[in-house]
């Protein structure tokens, strides 16, 4: 079994690669849920649905987010009645976010929904999507003009604000999932994917017994860098990583995980870093790591797979 740990779009693109290169070995995916949110009335759970979307075959490739073909006529429709517009949800994505809510107010958990929505969006038998704790949690970012939810930050506000602080709320109430220490424990190798490090990875990493677990596992540990040539492909972790002191880099990315992982993944065009990462105590790994397409992700897998 191997186990990885990830956010959205990033993790979503490695994980389309690795699935396809270990045919039917069982894949658990540890997903971040501090990007989820309640708007209108629904619950979403972006990570987790981007992964879903994408290990299914019907994400929106171009955006990376979303379901392919979508619409955006029911969000047009909601203006009417003054409701929030600025997340954008599509004509058939929304079908998820409704199906999730019912099954909450059924007292369903988040284990027990993701497994649903997976199983309706048909995912290979052998991949299982694990949120990370079944308690409801939000990141909350403080800025330079005020507090507010990570997706208002970055959907509606564009990553303008000026990053002060990060703060998970609710996190210190949040025990793991089920599943989610057992994964750790029992996997052959756990793959850190490239993912935001603040608000993706950072989340996992602060739900109880997670970092101990990670620390004592037998498991080999890779983890992959979601900065190339020194900034993200996309996303706000150079933003946030700034806005909290630290320097944006992949030596630094390595820093924040250098208490549990064994390997860096770096990209070529960050070669220099190579260096630091191994003085901290790190094997390393120097290659592309830009999956511009399913191919590329796939052989970034395998050459990771051959380091286990
Ligand atoms: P989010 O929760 O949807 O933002 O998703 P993640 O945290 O999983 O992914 C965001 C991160 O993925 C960003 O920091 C990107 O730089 C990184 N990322 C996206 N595509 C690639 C890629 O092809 N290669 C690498 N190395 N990183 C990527």
């Amino acid at each position: 079994m191997i186990t990885a740990l990830g956010g959205g779009v990033g993790a979503a693109k490695f994980l389309e690669g690795l699935s396809s290169v270990i045919e039917s070995e069982p894949l658990n995916v540890i997903v971040n849920t501090g990007d989820d949110i309640c708007l209108n009335g629904l619950y979403i759970s972006p990570d987790v649905d981007t992964i879903i979307y994408r290990l299914s075959g019907v994400i929106d490739k171009k955006k990376g987010w979303g379901l392919e073909g979508d619409t955006f006529n029911s969000l047009k429709a909601l203006e009417r009645f003054g409701l929030h517009t600025w997340f954008n949800i599509g004509d058939k994505d929304i079908a998820t976010h409704i199906y999730r809510t019912h099954l909450r107010a059924k007292g369903f958990s988040a284990t027990e929904i993701t497994s649903k929505i997976a199983e309706a969006f048909e995912l290979p038998s052998n991949l299982k999507i694990i949120p990370m704790t079944d308690r409801d949690v939000e990141t909350w970012i403080q800025t330079s003009e005020g507090e507010m939810h990570f997706q208002e930050y970055l959907v509606k506000r564009r990553m303008k604000p000026e990053v002060c602080r990060v703060t998970i709320r609710n996190i210190d109430h949040a025990s793991p999932s089920p599943g989610v220490i057992d994964s750790i424990e029992k996997a052959r190798a756990i793959i850190v994917c490239p993912s935001n490090p603040i608000i993706s990875i950072g989340p996992i990493l602060q739900v109880k017994g997670v970092r101990e677990a990670l620390k004592a596992t037998q498991a080999e540990i890779i983890a992959i860098s979601p900065l190339v040539g020194g900034v993200p492909l996309k996303g706000p972790a150079d933003r946030l990583m700034k806005g909290l002191g630290l320097e944006v880099s992949s030596a630094q990315v390595a820093r924040l995980y250098s208490d549990f992982i064994d390997t860096m993944v770096i990209d070529v065009e960050d070669a220099h870093e190579n260096q630091a990462i191994k003085d901290m105590g790190l094997k390393t790994l120097v290659v592309d790591t830009v999956m511009s397409d399913k191919k590329k992700s796939a052989i970034l897998a395998s050459s990771i797979l051959e380091l286990i």
